[in-house]
């Protein structure tokens, strides 16, 4: 055994004469072209000097090149760390100062506010382009594509992802091989991908979605990829067709309703649409399975877990849950404050045990003792509950949890209320500092397009069905919610925007 990611993930690839990707326009790469590639640039880094273990920071725009690049991190035993493309170099430069990182890759075109930011950490820098050019290939293509893959232990690290920052700053998540090995395996087997499969792969590749879940699972599985730079509706209708499964955000999925073409022909041939990162509405879900026929697959993770629940393959697929945990991993709901178990059917904290559980946050030995206990279970920070079948509901996460008057409010209650009221689109349901009641709910929708609302009919309609002390103290009328790339609704800068509502 070379290590179990290269031996699982890598090495079928030099034997494949087909295509592993396939372009916009429908042109492919075979394995054997793809796996040239990474050895190329596994021996590039050796050059370089990296050792295993040793960190490669990279912040690239999505390409078949991008991707070598981490099957190389996988073959040079280098651990592997992804950034948003989005963040800016000061947010870049926390990322490799924390993780100490001995190179960082980056666009040509900002190599002018990169460089500098490796150069302060002491880390090499060489460029990747979205056209896959740059000095990095310049230096692979000197390397030549002889290399001898590295020996690794399950126990060693593969990848230290950033969690998104969604809820303050971003953590390290130190993934193992082992961890994102059985986290693929699992999903190849419950959603049944095969080398018959080619996955429209729209996503990012810097977060474990687009990453881990749809790369890993693919290559394990020996199918391919429509290899899209990025999520336009009208590449990923083009490409529909050619496709047999997709995996989504939930925004891919509403945006591809909001298009007459998307409808039940141009996928009927599809086996698979799964969705994750964010909740996706009951309501998209019975939407898309009036346009299509089909049933969107829901699952939940996150950056420190890989997957941790999926609904079914066979059987019934449950709007507004994400299903049942994956086999292997063990789900509970402890009270938030004493990590007491709770009855079934009781709203608490989820907590996940399994091999696809980190091993830890990277430099932050106090955050990972508050959050993984001794007995391996994490806490996840959101707040869940479980129905008699053993379905999971996110109910939210704690953080967005709004004490006002001394009373627990989960804002997802009172979004399924506003998300009924006529007129309404969508809507996220926030805390704001107030001076009798600490914290004061807040309201903030998104009508439908055309519609007129009226927030005090709003607020009088939540008299009917809420009790007082979670009735909306101010219903705010915005024409979008803020998003990040994963279709995540930023409450913190909601919570920012009406600070001072009550102040
Ligand atoms: P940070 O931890 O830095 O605040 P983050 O938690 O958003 O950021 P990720 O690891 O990318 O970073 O996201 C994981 C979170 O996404 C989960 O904890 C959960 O809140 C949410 N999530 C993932 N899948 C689903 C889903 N199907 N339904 C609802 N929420 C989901
Ligand atoms: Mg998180």
């Amino acid at each position: 055994m070379t290590s179990p990611l290269y031996d699982a993930l890598v090495a079928p690839l030099a034997r494949r004469t087909t295509p592993v990707l396939f372009d916009v326009e429908g042109r492919g790469l075979s394995g054997a072209e793809l796996h040239g590639k990474a050895m190329a640039l596994a021996a590039a880094l050796a050059g370089l000097g990296l050792k295993p273990g040793d960190r490669m920071a990279v912040q690239i725009d999505k390409s078949p090149r991008a991707l070598a690049l981490y099957l190389a991190a996988l073959s040079a035993g280098v651990v592997f760390l992804p950034l948003n493309t989005a963040y800016t170099a000061g947010e870049v430069d926390y990322f490799v100062g924390n993780a100490e990182a001995a190179l960082l890759v980056g666009d040509p075109s900002r190599a002018e506010s990169l460089a500098p930011v490796a150069a302060r950490h002491g880390a090499r820098f060489e460029t990747l382009d979205a056209a896959g050019e740059g000095s990095l290939t310049e230096l692979a293509r000197l390397a030549g594509p002889s290399f001898t893959p590295v020996a690794r232990d399950a126990e060693d690290l593969a990848a230290i992802l950033y969690t998104s920052g969604t809820t303050g700053r971003s953590k390290g998540a130190m993934l193992s091989q082992s961890n994102l090995l059985s986290n693929a395996e699992v999903l190849v087997q419950e959603w049944r991908f095969t080398e018959k499969d080619v996955l429209l792969h729209a996503l990012p590749i810097f977060h474990t979605h687009g990453l881990f879940v749809a790369i890993n699972v693919v290559l394990r599985s020996g199918g391919s990829m429509i290899f899209l730079p990025g999520f336009k509706v009208d590449q990923v209708i083009a490409a529909l067709p050619r496709a047999t499964s997709m995996m989504g955000v939930p925004t891919f999925y509403t945006r591809l309703l909001d298009d007459p073409r998307f409808d039940r022909d141009l996928v009927a041939h599809m086996r698979l649409f799964t969705s994750g990162s964010a909740p996706l509405l009951a309501e998209t879900h019975v939407q898309f399975e009036e346009r299509t026929g089909h049933r969107i697959l829901e699952r939940y993770g996150m950056t420190e877990t890989n997957m941790s629940t999926s609904n079914p393959y066979d059987g019934a697929r449950k709007p507004g849950t994400v299903g049942r945990p994956l086999p292997g991993v063990e789900l509970k709901i402890t009270d938030p404050v004493t990590g007491e178990d709770l009855p079934q059917g009781e709203p608490g904290m989820i907590e996940v045990r399994g091999p696809n559980v980190f091993k830890g946050y990277w430099q932050m030995p106090e955050k990972t003792r508050e959050e993984l206990r001794e007995d391996g279970f994490f806490i996840t920070g959101d707040i869940g509950v479980i129905d008699p079948n053993g379905y999971v509901s996110i109910v939210g996460r704690q953080k967005d949890l709004i004490i006002t008057g001394g009373y627990n409010v989960y804002p997802k209650e009172i979004e399924l209320v506003l998300d009924e009221q006529p007129g309404v689109l969508e809507s996220a349901v926030i805390g704001v500092p107030h001076p009798d009641f600490g914290e004061a709910v807040v309201g903030v929708i998104v009508p439908r397009p055309g519609a007129e609302v009226d927030g005090a009919a709003l607020e009088a309609a939540m008299a009917q069905s809420l009790a007082r002390f979670k009735q909306p103290k101010h219903i705010a009328i915005v024409p979008e919610l803020p998003r990040n790339t994963m279709g995540k609704v930023q409450k913190n800068l909601l919570r920012q925007d009406f600070a001072s509502l009550f102040a």
